[in-house]
């Protein structure tokens, strides 16, 4: 029989509760169990999918080709399995799927309201998964804070739904803050106690208290926490700080987490986590035996969860190559020819990042030509590929107005265009090309190289692609098309060949990339990031054969 925990939020947001949630998910599962997370948020906007980078970071996109929240990318990263469209649901779903209903007259005159039309909703979509029969627990994260007005519904279903399943296969995990108090040099048990307060009086009791903190709790604090929250001593847990979210699974393991969330929900396990792989992982990843400086050339760099999965992705890759990755988030629309020099010169790879629209377009255009011309590793991805097609065309073949239609619908070179099945397209949500699609690789690339594969799947998040029209014009001075989708004759992947490391991918790479399976793409880069800074290091990194013929 599967077991529902929800989690909750309360004081403030951004406590973490993604973290939490699959940190949880980890022990479960490293204790056997199969487990899935899902997020459900207060929001009225069907999917993140429309939403501003600036608003919520970045858009996760799951295999079957959900936009969905950054949450999902970490559920993923930890546990090392993929979650779908039911994973994530929003206010704007629940209330799309009713008022349908209503239209189709299947309620049958009746009033429709919030309760029970909508929490029945809700609840519908927080068993969806539990009843496929596929997990024994599911973990429900609740967006926003407790007390906020539009996750009522939310807390109501959870209500609900506690009720009828009972206290052993339902529980409800309520993270809070423990704030610290200088002046008075005191960790203050108040705000904790009010947001219980507030859960208890929309009829919800939390079973167990994750209280984040910067200090340690002790006993007497605890004890406290209890007392005035009404719920057992070893359920008041204690999430401190931590130096990586990596840490958190074996900071809960040490709080006895999951022993106290199997004790209620009636689990029995015999087996100790296996974290041997994980624990391995964090070694790696706290002693590094090199370092590396790759700038990261975006739109949105002022905002870091803008490139959450692309961050983290450094993290499991450098990880692996026990190397520290040092970011520098470098604004595309401060780079010009003048600069690029001095903003890129010193770093020992350079990624150009995804994105939408012109801002920042032309600044990528010139971090490319200079990492092309003096030989610095280059990862480029979606919008990074297509600037690097873009330059190309532009310094090399010398077809000066070269450019993607998104940037310019008249330019007489459109070597990034729009697929002709978007050209219709007006609608915003959900009418990207989304999702996994296969890609096959030529065997002669660095990329077959890093894969070690020739067919692989990668998700996709974008409307413009590679021209096919001028694939040829391409090849011949050297941008090879080593990556194709066979079905529609996509190009996904294209590589420079004659240069250290250069390629530029379609698809989003760092959305599969778990601590378990860092992405091949990544680490061949930081190896080439690093071999690069080895040949600096000997004065043996000289501009070369790319200068372009034409400038
Ligand atoms: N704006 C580009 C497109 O839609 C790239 C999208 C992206 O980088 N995710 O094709």
């Amino acid at each position: 029989m599967t077991k529902y925990i929800f989690v909750t939020g309360g004081v403030t947001s951004s406590l973490g509760k993604g973290i939490i949630s699959a940190s949880l998910a980890k022990l479960l599962q490293a204790r056997g169990f199969t487990v899935t997370i899902q997020k459900f948020d207060p929001y009225i906007n069907v999917d993140p999918g429309t939403l501003n980078p600036y608003e919520h970071g970045e858009c996760y996109v799951t295999d079957d080709g959900a936009e969905t929240d950054l949450d999902l990318g970490h559920y993923e990263r930890f546990l090392n399995t993929p979650t779908s469209q039911a994973n994530n649901v929003t206010t704007g779903r629940i209330y799309q799927t009713v008022i349908n209903k209503e239209r189709e007259g299947a309620y049958l005159g009746k009033t429709v309201q919030v309760v029970p039309h909508i929490t029945d909703e809700i609840k519908r979509r927080m068993m969806l998964l539990g009843d496929q029969g596929n997990f024994d627990i599911i973990i429900t994260e609740i967006g926003g804070t407790v007390g906020d007005i539009e996750s009522l519904p939310y807390i109501e279903a959870v209500r609900q739904i506690k009720w009828e399943l009972g206290s052993s296969t339902c529980l409800v995990i309520h993270l809070t803050l423990i704030p610290y108090l200088k002046a008075a040099k005191e960790l203050k048990t108040k705000p904790t106690q009010h947001s219980v307060k507030e859960l208890l009086e929309l009829g919800v009791q939390p079973d167990i208290l994750v209280c984040r903190t910067e200090y340690p709790l002790n006993a007497e604090l605890r004890r406290k926490v209890a007392l005035f929250c009404n719920v057992t001593t070893n359920a008041v847990v204690e999430s401190i700080d931590a130096d990586s979210i990596y840490d958190v699974p074996l900071l809960m393991l040490k709080e006895k987490l999951d022993k106290t969330v199997m004790g209620k929900l009636k689990l029995i396990s015999k087996e100790e986590p296996h974290l041997e792989k994980w624990k391995e992982f964090l070694g790696k990843l706290k002693n590094p035996t090199s370092e590396v400086r790759i700038g990261l050339v975006g739109k949105y760099v002022e905002l870091q969860d803008a490139y959450k999965s692309i961050l983290e992705s450094f993290i499991h890759a450098g990880a692996y190559n026990e190397t520290k990755v040092n970011i520098d988030f470098i604004p595309a629309e401060h780079v010009s020819d003048l600069n690029v020099q001095h903003l890129l010169g010193k770093l020992d790879g350079v990624l150009v990042a995804p994105g939408f629209g012109e801002r920042g377009f032309e600044g990528k255009l010139a971090a490319i030509k200079y990492v092309r011309e003096y030989n610095i590793p280059f990862f480029g991805i979606c919008l990074g590929m297509q600037a690097c097609v873009v330059e190309f065309a532009r310094n090399v073949l010398g077809w000066k107005e070269a450019n993607t239609t998104e940037c310019n619908p008249n330019t007489p070179y459109p070597v990034i265009d729009l697929m002709e099945e978007q050209k219709k397209i007006t609608a915003k949500g959900a009418t990207m090309r989304l999702g996994s699609y296969n890609c096959h690789i030529k065997k002669n690339s660095k990329s077959y190289a890093a894969y070690n594969n020739t067919d692989i799947t990668e998700r996709h998040r974008h409307r413009w692609e590679m021209n096919n029209k001028y694939v040829a014009d391409f090849e011949n001075a050297g941008l090879m098309m080593v990556g194709t989708n066979t079905e529609s004759g996509l190009v996904e992947i294209v590589e420079l060949k004659k240069h250290p490391y250069f390629i530029g991918v379609q698809f989003h790479p760092e959305l599969k990339s778990t601590v378990d399976n860092p992405h091949p793409l990544f680490m061949r880069f930081i190896l080439a990031a690093k071999e690069h800074k080895q040949k600096a290091l000997n004065g043996s990194n000289n501009r070369t054969e790319n200068v372009s013929v034409y400038s």
